[in-house]
């Protein structure tokens, strides 16, 4: 089998209302979805999705006519991209689904299966205030979730923490809470500072007093040692790594023991390819890969297939956050049955289907369409 073409195409779905996430001070007044498709001389393609593909242009001719499957020579051409231009890694997404799809296999089967069904966390998107997030918090355990995340990013930290006393108060312990202060990076447009160390170490104390389950990006994404040190200092599980691009990152946080929770996402960093291995290094040390899958609904897909292939952690984030961060807006681009949603007790199920399993929703894909440049917001 050959690549014979591969075509990436550019959405905006309308967002009414606007998405006003934590971690960005600009309403989402729309949202990008950018799909790559791998041709084969076979007819099989393979689908990925998640990131723009910034750079991609201009290199198609280092794979076209090239066999698939040769996963590990196209991941090192795409690292090369990664490290002159920008994260092309969805199409490392495709190439598994396309190797899925000849195998006749589920990606997480080809990839080691070691479960087929994965503990959801509810991720929340939106600020909100305590009684407004505890009715959220009763919503998502009557609909079976066992665990939700609570973002950060009021001014003062007081203000965040009482939203997480409130939930507490309203879910007791029928529910693990973990919460992300979403102090690792900040959005182009966005320049305020970042929590430092004390503050950190301020807010931890009272989330482990909360039994919440970790604190996510509590420092900047670059300080492995501050997070090592907060780390020692404090009880609770730090979690963080979201957007580290890079796999001298994780090695270095390995080392330094920066994090009990690595969170690379597949379609982010390095691909199935290379976040399987950072997986596999992190958790000999004992502690937990589980990764960020706040993309869409092809990019939580492809990292339940590796969660479930090769993570030790219970739990997978399930961004989720109605009525403005919905399954319709996150899914938009894949068939309404192969949606994704968890069952009445808790689990999100891998699908069974040949590759990532599902199929692209052409016709309501088709009425967002848009050039490259239109999707820079
Ligand atoms: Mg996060």
């Amino acid at each position: 089998m050959k690549i014979s073409a591969i075509d990436i195409t550019h959405y905006l779905l309308p967002l009414d209302p606007p998405f006003r996430p934590a971690w960005d001070p600009v309403p989402r007044t729309q949202c990008a979805a950018t799909i790559v498709r791998v041709h084969t001389d076979e007819g099989l393609t393979g689908i990925g999705s998640g990131d723009l593909m910034v750079g991609f242009s201009g290199h198609e001719h280092l794979f076209i006519g090239r066999d698939p499957f040769e996963i590990d020579r196209h991941w090192q051409v795409l690292d090369n991209i990664d490290f002159h231009y920008g994260r092309c890694w969805p199409l490392d997404i495709a190439l598994w689904d396309l190797k899925g799809k000849a195998l006749g296999q589920p990606v997480f089967r080809v990839l080691g299966g070691r479960k087929n069904k994965m503990l959801a966390y509810a991720s929340t998107g939106e600020l909100a205030g305590p009684e407004k997030r505890a009715a959220s918090a009763q919503d998502l355990l009557e609909q079976g979730f066992r665990a939700m995340k609570i973002r950060f990013h009021h001014h003062d930290p007081r203000e965040d923490i009482k939203v997480v006393e409130a939930v507490r108060k309203a879910v007791g312990d029928r529910m693990e809470i973990m919460v992300d202060a979403n102090q690792g990076w900040n959005m182009p447009w966005d320049t305020s500072p970042s929590w430092d160390i004390d503050r950190a170490s301020e807010v931890a104390e009272v989330l482990e007093d909360l039994k919440v389950y970790w604190i996510e990006e509590p420092l900047p994404h670059h300080d492995f040692r501050g997070m090592a040190a907060l780390r020692r200092r404090v009880g609770i599980r730090i979690a963080g790594g979201e957007m580290n691009r890079r796999w001298h990152d994780f090695r270095e946080m390995d080392v330094l023991g920066s994090l009990d929770v690595y969170q690379p996402d597949a379609v982010l960093t390095g691909g199935i390819t290379m976040v399987k291995k950072i997986a596999h290094l992190v958790q000999k040390n004992g502690v937990w890969f589980s990764p960020h899958t706040w993309t869409n609904g092809i990019g939580l897909l492809a990292n339940l297939h590796l969660a479930s292939a090769v993570s030790r952690c219970p739990y997978l984030e399930f961004p989720f956050d109605p009525p403005t961060w919905t399954i319709q807006r996150r899914d938009f681009m894949m068939e309404p049955e192969d949606r994704l949603m968890i069952d009445p007790e808790g689990y999100l199920h891998v699908p069974e289907k040949p590759g990532l399993g599902f199929t692209l929703d052409e016709k309501a894909l088709s009425p967002y369409a848009v050039n490259f440049s239109q999707c820079v917001q």
